[in-house]
């Protein structure tokens, strides 16, 4: 495919090849763009964005709303795109194009409902006989970085909300998994001016970082690893950012919990896309007097799910995004063997294959649970409380979201009160999101909310009008 930059299709002479993550095959070639790209891009962003800001809200919703239309109509063949790129089991893509259609549907919504506020100035000395009001205003041109494995909803959350907002965007896609972004990107900018949608493929350590260093763009919005997270908050500069990055995710299932639902959400929120998702359960945190149950249970769940061709839609674990990925698994679930866990089920591998794992005895200071660990395991530490359990949830990094099995009101607000992540859900793994409601996470989780209303909010800025009628 080509990248779009102002409206006009750009090949390369160097070019990164997609592979198949299921048999390495072939799947199409994006070209490699360069810092001059990158200056072009910002260059006709900076151009269109004096032409969307003349549009009306109602034009830019309308505008939205045709998007969605095609979008919908060609969501089957982009979700074919997201399974090859990355091997997710088509069942799986056929649902992020769902999302997708739905967060753009939002986001059209959205576009009419930007509101600023009356402000009483005379609340404050010297205030008397001033009316104020505020205008909520749009930041210009928003760098759009994102990571491979929701390829098409986190590209529609940053890309829906921007324009909604009246910014002109550039995305730049995955390397592994850029093909379903630019064919989202190419739908949208269809129904606007040239130069409000751009793309570019590449290296993120050249094209990321020239697009988050160049002074003209006014907001990054990223998600993707907290290292690359954190290079972007260094390089940025005066920008508007958001972050959402990786998460570590707890799931406490107590004592009075209902064991075989807690089981069949671990394993659902464990092995989602083969755990390679944000908001994947990363930890399972079960009371002793109830452990032996509960990995019976998790085992049957975990025998039942079907590993295979991410094509055949009964499949439910498909390949890993590439090989560094599963040596990185088998390295962190060795280590854990090693250090004194037990693997239940699972541990093994093949080609790009990691298979689904439970492993008990795991303790919180080990690699696996200290890092995200980005693949199909479901590591089991024991305590003795829910005050331990808190504790336990607590001891990471990161703070994305968290699940709570447990029949007891009291338990259930104390978990809520208490652990530190954006999102806390009570009988639900963590991994659970519809995509209007507040998502990102705390800690190095990272900064700044998505959904759709929360996106709108932070893609704006707020400008005060006083007058004195002094
Ligand atoms: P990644 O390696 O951090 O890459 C994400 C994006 O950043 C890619 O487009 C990458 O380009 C680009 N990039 C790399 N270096 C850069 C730099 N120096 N400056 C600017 N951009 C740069 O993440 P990933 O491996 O694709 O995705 C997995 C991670 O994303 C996990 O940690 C996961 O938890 C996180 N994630 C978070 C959320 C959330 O909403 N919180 C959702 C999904 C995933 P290249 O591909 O060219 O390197």
């Amino acid at each position: 495919m080509e990248i779009l930059i102002n409206g006009k299709h750009i090949q390369k002479d160097e070019h990164i090849d997609v592979l198949n993550p299921y048999d390495n095959s072939l799947v199409d070639t994006v070209p490699i763009a360069d810092k001059n790209d990158v200056n072009y891009a910002v260059e006709s962003a900076n151009n269109a964005k004096k032409v969307l800001q003349e549009f009306s809200a109602r034009k830019v919703s309308n505008l939205l709303f045709d998007a969605y239309d095609d979008l919908k109509s060609e969501s089957k063949k982009i979700a074919k795109v997201i399974t090859e790129e990355t091997g997710k089991p088509i069942s799986g893509s056929i649902f992020e194009m769902e999302r997708s259609v739905e967060t753009l549907k939002f986001a059209a919504e959205e576009a009419k409902r930007i509101y600023g506020e009356t402000v009483p100035l005379d609340a404050g000395l010297g205030g008397k006989g001033f009316y104020g009001f505020t205008l909520k205003i749009p930041l210009g041109v928003v760098a759009a970085i994102t990571p491979f494995n929701y390829p098409v909803n986190l590209a529609i959350h940053k890309i829906a909300p921007a324009i909604a907002a009246k910014n002109t965007v550039i995305l730049k896609p995955s390397r592994e998994a850029p093909l379903s972004a630019l064919m989202l990107s190419e739908i949208l900018a269809n129904h606007f001016p040239d130069g409000v949608i751009n793309t570019l493929t590449g290296l993120g350590e050249e094209i990321g970082d020239g697009l988050v260093s160049n002074d003209n763009v006014n907001k990054v919005s990223f998600t993707g690893s907290v290292a690359t997270g954190l290079s972007i908050a260094n390089n940025s500069g005066m920008k508007k950012l958001t972050l959402e990055l990786g998460g570590n995710d707890p799931v406490i299932v107590l004592n009075d919990a209902d064991i075989e639902k807690a089981a069949t959400g671990v394993a659902n929120g464990a092995y989602l896309f083969s755990g390679q998702v944000c908001m994947g359960v990363k930890r399972v945190i079960v009371e002793k007097d109830i452990k032996d149950e509960f990995i019976d249970a998790l085992v049957k769940d975990t025998s039942k799910l079907k590993v295979g061709d991410p094509n055949d839609k009964d499949t439910d674990i498909g390949p890993l995004i590439n090989n560094v990925a599963v040596k990185m698994v088998s390295q962190s679930v060795d280590d854990a063997v090693s250090k004194g866990a037990e693997i239940i089920v699972g541990g093994e591998y093949k080609d790009n294959f990691y298979y689904p794992t439970v492993i008990s005895d795991v303790k919180e200071d080990m690699d696996l649970v200290v890092n995200e660990t980005f693949g199909p395991v479901a590591p089991i530490i024991e305590v003795d409380n829910v005050e331990e359990a808190i504790r336990v949830a607590n001891n990471t990094r990161y703070g994305l979201q968290a699940g709570v099995y447990t029949e007891n009101i009291h338990s259930a607000l104390k978990c809520s009160e208490r652990i530190e992540a954006g999102s806390v859900f009570i009988n639900k793994q963590s991994t659970f999101r519809t995509d209007n409601m507040p998502f990102g996470g705390f800690k190095y989780s990272g900064m700044g909310k998505e959904g759709l209303k929360y996106a709108v909010e932070d893609m704006c800025r707020t400008k005060l009008i006083g007058m004195n009628l002094r």
